[in-house]
């Protein structure tokens, strides 16, 4: 039986907002705190509270914790954008850490039983072997990385300490959209590889660069673990019930499909998708890209009774170009409300 609702944070914005669709299709009552600095109050589905608030403005979070009963957060508030932790690392302790901080302690003060974090791939740095597993190294090559990580060793002194489970999910590549089409990637100014390339499909862009063509992969190009994020969003509810059923238990796995693609695969799926050509222009590597990084997830599999369903890449990028086009479509009553 389900006790209580489900505190998201950062459920305007992207994964957090498929997170929220995917808890409410379960039954779940749903409290999102968002500051909406880069989320959308639009992202957020009716049937969840939205409350406009810092996640370290603890008395706005304990006041949700207390009115809606909650009994888990689901974390996903936070920067992302990881070359911008290198040139402002500041920010990324602040928002990443700092305030990670803050609602943990808010948890604890509040007896929210279960906590899951949306960690990341970049724990790793560049790992020694691919696919990598949870007990490789964790050495961080950005801020990015180091924030979340440091996050996780809190959640762990925390879980050992109070009564409090937890569940840090380390993701890899988030793509694509809802099936039903109730959100998307919206921010602008998206670095990632498959955003970039259905806006360079619906004529946002001219062409996608591709950052460096001499890894130590198939084809010279980066490979990536690509998930879709309704897969991601459900593997989230898989989690919440069991920190639920085994409340002694805490968890860190690697969300992921475990195979991987290079850039030129995810173009060719684009171009498969639209039945066009994108214009690829080939140019240097950027700063602190891994060859591969692909998911060892026989932990999550093991885990979690969560199965990929959408593990397909020519539906992920189809599931994105759909947002895309709405995107386009929608462009101003989006700026208006
Ligand atoms: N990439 C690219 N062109 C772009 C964006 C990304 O070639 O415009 C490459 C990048 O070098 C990496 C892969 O695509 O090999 C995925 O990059 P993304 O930024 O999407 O995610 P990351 O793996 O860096 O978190």
């Amino acid at each position: 039986m389900q006790k209580g609702s489900v505190l998201v944070t950062g459920g305007a914005g992207y994964i957090g907002s498929h997170a929220v669709l995917a808890l409410l299709d379960a039954g779940w009552p749903v409290v999102v705190v968002d500051n909406l600095v880069t989320g959308f109050a639009w992202a957020v589905d009716p049937r969840a509270t939205l409350i406009q608030a810092n996640i370290e403005d603890d008395a706005a979070v304990r006041a949700a914790m207390r009115a809606h009963d909650v009994c888990a957060v689901m974390h996903f508030a936070g920067s992302v954008v990881v070359p911008e932790s290198v040139s402002d690392p500041l920010k990324y302790y602040r928002n990443n850490t700092v305030a990670s901080r803050a609602l943990i302690e808010s948890a604890v003060a509040c007896g929210v039983s279960h906590f899951i974090f949306s960690s990341t791939a970049a724990t790793y740095g560049i790992p020694d072997q691919v696919p990598v597993s949870e007990d490789s190294p964790t050495r961080p090559i950005n801020p990015y990385g180091m924030s979340k990580l440091m996050t996780e060793a809190m959640l762990k002194d925390v879980a050992a300490a109070h009564p409090m489970n937890f569940c840090a999910l380390r993701y890899f590549n988030v793509a694509g959209a809802d099936p039903l089409g109730r959100s998307g990637q919206s921010t602008a100014g998206a670095t990632h590889l498959i955003k970039v390339a259905v806006e360079a499909a619906t004529g946002k862009r001219d062409h996608v660069g591709i950052f460096g063509t001499d890894f130590a992969t198939p084809d010279g190009t980066g490979v990536r673990d690509y998930i879709h994020v309704s897969d991601l969003a459900a593997a989230h509810v898989h989690a919440l019930d069991l920190l639920i059923a085994r409340p002694g238990d805490s968890h860190i796995m690697n969300a992921g499909y475990g195979r991987g693609y290079s850039v030129n695969d995810v173009l060719d799926a684009v171009d498969r998708v639209t039945n066009r050509t994108i214009d690829r222009r080939y140019q240097g590597r950027r700063a602190g890209d891994p060859d591969a990084l692909v998911a060892d997830n026989s932990a999550i599999l093991a885990t979690l009774p969560w199965r990929p369903q959408l593990d397909d890449l020519d539906t992920i990028v189809g599931h994105a170009l759909a947002w895309e086009r709405k995107l386009a479509e929608q462009a101003e009553p989006q700026r208006q409300s």
